[in-house]
């Protein structure tokens, strides 16, 4: 099964993307995360593509399609994968298209997450991430059993620098702007599914796996 998430920052894509890779046994590609790792461990790119995500835009092309071209070289690739934060713009949905479509497969199914602003803004604005292991809390939904401590390791929590107000409404606009058109671009191609990103994480993994297996899918 090859699935592309779609829909705004804090839609839950890469937390619904983290249990359907589990259940699913598929990879979990997510740009954000491996640009971070770069960010993290200093590589040229990641500091070339840090400039870009601390102010909320959108890193270049052809560095994002790039990464993700190669990383569907991997073997671990050849019963699907899920991306998570790509394509995020026209040109790269294209490139995309034409890199897979000549291997001969193409994407199946775009699950897009409708979410409303105001719960992206309240989603993200509140976000705490263990800086060791990457789980994901909430200051009010999800909040840490010991403030700042993750439940799961130990480890510091702290916010991630594009997930303050103001770039947090950047980052909305940059999506309204560039990645909305693949709503159609997909619809189009007759494989896109609008689901509901407002949903519990619970609920929403309930409804997903009925999409799945109506589709045929799984
Ligand atoms: P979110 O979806 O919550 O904004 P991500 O972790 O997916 O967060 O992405 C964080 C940042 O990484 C983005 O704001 C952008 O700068 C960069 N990024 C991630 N994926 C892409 C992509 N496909 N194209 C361009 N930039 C990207
Ligand atoms: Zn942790």
């Amino acid at each position: 099964m090859r699935l592309v998430l779609l829909g705004p920052p804090g839609a839950g894509k890469g937390t619904q993307s983290v249990v359907l890779a589990k259940k699913y046994a598929l990879p979990h590609i997510s740009t954000g995360d491996i640009l971070r790792e770069s960010v993290k461990s200093g590589q040229p790119l990641g500091l070339q593509a840090k400039k870009f995500m601390d102010k909320g835009e959108l890193v270049p092309d052809e560095v994002v399609t790039g990464i993700v071209v190669e990383r569907l070289k991997k073997s671990d690739t050849m019963k699907g994968y899920i991306l998570d934060g790509f394509p995020r713009t026209l040109k790269q949905a294209e490139d995309l298209d034409r890199a897979i479509k000549g291997a001969g497969s193409g994407i199946d199914l775009v699950l897009y997450f409708a979410t409303s602003s105001a719960v992206a803004i309240e989603r993200l604005t509140g976000r705490r991430v263990c800086r060791s292991c990457g789980q994901n809390y909430h200051v009010k939904n999800i909040p840490p059993k010991k403030e700042g401590i993750c439940d799961k390791c130990g480890g510091e929590l702290y916010q991630r620098p594009d997930d303050n107000e103001a770039t947090v409404r950047n980052r909305l606009k940059v999506y309204e702007d560039q990645t909305k058109p693949l709503i159609d671009y997909y619809a189009r191609q007759g494989i896109l599914k609008r689901v509901s990103g407002d949903m519990g994480v619970d609920e929403l993994f309930k409804v997903l796996s009925k999409v799945f297996s109506d589709a045929k899918l799984v």
